[in-house]
């Protein structure tokens, strides 16, 4: 159960890191939330604690590995443990390659893909001596295809698939009961356009999203989901698609 459980989230100030966490808190879990708007965090947990949960938060930008590595350490001085990671931060500016919009590669491989190993690298000696912990990666169902356009972001998705999956059988080995999730999310109303810099490719989206977008809430719900798993399984991958989505 997520109850009384530590749950570190990083892109916690919007989406699907900001439901989950407030979902988690009326459920009784301790939050540590991470995000670079420090101002969005502040208000976030002033609301988990109106619920009367617990949360503790840092500016933290994914790409520098010494703030991810802060943001495990503010967990382990406030709560003494982190029994959940979520590693959920990610951007999609997605472009055809033919448009060479070299800052978006480096920005989705620096946040979705490294972003993801520093979380995972700062979560798991603590989980590896607590001999037990569960890192969760946020994936997209674009890391179970490819379409024109979303070359990069897909790859960026696939490589959290392949991380997850790796990471998975080296904790299997190193016999410490830490489980390895991935959600695969299909369109969800969150700020995550915002990160598209292509005019005609957000207009195309911002389509899309009306049609079939779903609330943040069904993310939540399936991340608690796979928190509550009794401990001697794990959801490995789960797909979370609007219904009526192709
Ligand atoms: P949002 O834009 O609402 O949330 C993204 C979060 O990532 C924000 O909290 C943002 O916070 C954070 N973030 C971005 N860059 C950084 C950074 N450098 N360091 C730390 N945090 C960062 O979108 P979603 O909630 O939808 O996105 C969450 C995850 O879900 C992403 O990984 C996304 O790829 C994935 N996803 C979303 C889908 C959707 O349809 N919405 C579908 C499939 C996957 P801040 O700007 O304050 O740093």
């Amino acid at each position: 159960m997520s109850k009384s459980k530590v749950v570190v989230i990083t892109g916690a100030s919007s989406g699907i890191g900001e439901a989950t966490a407030k979902l988690l808190a009326k459920d009784g879990a301790k939050l540590v939330l991470g995000a670079r708007r420090e101002n969005r965090l502040k208000d976030i947990a002033k609301s988990i604690e109106k619920l009367g949960g617990e949360a503790a938060y840092q500016s933290t930008d994914v790409t520098d590995d010494d703030q991810v590595e802060s943001l495990a350490k503010l967990a382990i001085e406030k709560f003494g443990r982190i029994d959940v990671w979520l590693n959920n931060a990610g951007i999609m500016p997605q472009s055809i390659l033919s448009e060479k919009k070299i800052t978006d590669w480096n920005n989705m491989i620096d946040i979705n893909i490294k972003g993801t190993l520093y979380g995972i690298g700062a979560a798991i000696p603590y989980m590896d001596k607590q001999k037990s912990g569960h890192i969760i990666n946020v994936s997209s169902v674009a890391g179970h295809t490819a379409h024109q356009g979303s070359a990069v972001y897909s790859a960026t998705k696939f490589a959290v698939r392949a991380i997850s999956e790796s990471l998975r059988q080296e904790m299997v080995d190193a016999k410490n009961n830490v489980r390895v999730t991935v959600i695969s999310p299909g369109a969800i109303n969150t700020e995550l356009l915002s990160s598209v810099t292509d005019p005609d490719v957000k207009a195309n989206m911002e389509k899309f999203y009306e049609s079939f977008g779903i609330p943040v809430d069904r993310v939540a719900l399936t991340i608690k989901e796979a928190i509550d798993m009794a401990a001697d399984a794990a959801w490995n991958e789960v797909i979370i698609r609007p219904t009526n989505q192709l």
